[in-house]
């Protein structure tokens, strides 16, 4: 019998999640059926237990529902306890295990297809809301040192906070960041959502201060690069545009950029693998996706 899948959200029609699992299944040649479900807002929990009802055999779940997922799995993993918050659940019997593949995603992405290695490189994460909790520890694992910077601090403090014991991670302001640069400045707030860019401290853009004639002259010491240091690479979460984030980063000097793509297919295919016990090759898929 073919198994059931689907991913919850609302909204959901724009979710990339059923033509990637279904490019996975079809790659695997794994029997199962994948779909999109509008949960209303006050609804989450009456779908879940409908869906296990029905047999499904597991859920992805995004926006606004991680947290709620969070509350209705019955077991969770290490990183889900961690990220405080739930985007994909596997139904076993009577059981809801509940796991974060956000932050797994996010680290394949940077360390495998774009090659930049994490040890010891020092991090700005932009954003204290369910995709900075997602992806805190697995860049902590992978040997990173975080910088927090949010629009409301004290949340920038408390995820800093709660994730203290597993590495070196602290809690910022944007203000407070102006003097400080960084190997790798993650983009994990919804700004782009809305086109806009958080708070960042500026440099003199990289245009101004490599042109052998530049319109007015910065003596060197008065020149600063911002927030990117040399070799930077700046990510974005979001994907499907060039976003303000980015382009801020190519005028001032990152030297490689992505957007969310990748973490989206990479975060899919470790779905996948908790719930099919097999990991399909997601460069093609991610190329596919590029073309659309
Ligand atoms: P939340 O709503 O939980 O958190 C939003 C965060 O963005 C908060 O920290 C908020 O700050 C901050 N923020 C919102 N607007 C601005 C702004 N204009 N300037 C500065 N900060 C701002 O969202 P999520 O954490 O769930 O998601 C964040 C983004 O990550 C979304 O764009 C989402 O699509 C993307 N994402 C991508 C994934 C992928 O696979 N590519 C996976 C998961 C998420 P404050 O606390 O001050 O309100």
């Amino acid at each position: 019998m073919t198994d059931r899948y689907a991913v919850i959200g609302n909204p959901i029609s724009h979710s990339k999640s059923p033509l990637i699992h279904t490019q996975f299944a079809y790659q695997t040649g794994q029997d199962l059926s994948y779909e999109a479900i509008l949960a209303p807002l006050n609804g989450f929990r009456n779908t879940v237990l409908t869906l296990l009802d029905e047999g499904c055999r597991g859920v992805n779940v995004t926006v606004p529902f991680k947290f709620e997922a969070f509350q209705l799995a019955t077991q969770l993993t290490v990183r889900a306890q961690a990220a405080q918050a739930v985007n994909t659940l596997k139904f076993d019997g009577t059981e809801i295990i509940g796991d974060n593949t956000d932050g797994a995603g996010l680290v394949v992405d940077i360390e495998r297809n774009l090659e930049f290695t994490l040890q010891g490189k020092r991090v700005l994460l932009m954003g204290a809301g369910g995709a900075a909790y997602g992806v805190a520890l697995p860049l902590l694992n992978a040997g990173a040192t975080i910088m927090v910077a949010n629009r409301t601090e004290d949340k920038a403090h408390k995820l800093a906070a709660v994730f203290a014991a597993h590495g070196s991670i602290q809690g910022s302001s944007y203000i407070a960041l102006a003097g400080s640069q960084f190997d790798c400045v993650i983009n994990a707030t919804s700004s782009s959502l809305a086109d806009s860019l958080p708070p960042l401290p500026r440099g003199e853009s990289a245009s101004l201060t490599s042109s052998p004639n530049p319109p007015f002259s910065i003596g060197e010491n008065m020149k600063h690069r911002g927030i990117f240091a040399p070799n930077a690479l700046a990510y974005d979460m979001m994907y499907g545009k060039e976003t303000p984030f980015l382009l801020f980063a190519k005028e001032q000097g990152a030297a490689q950029f992505a957007d969310g793509l990748g973490m989206l297919v990479e975060q899919a295919a470790e779905s996948f693998f908790l719930w099919r016990n097999i990991r399909p090759d997601t460069a093609p898929i991610i190329a596919k996706l590029r073309l659309i």
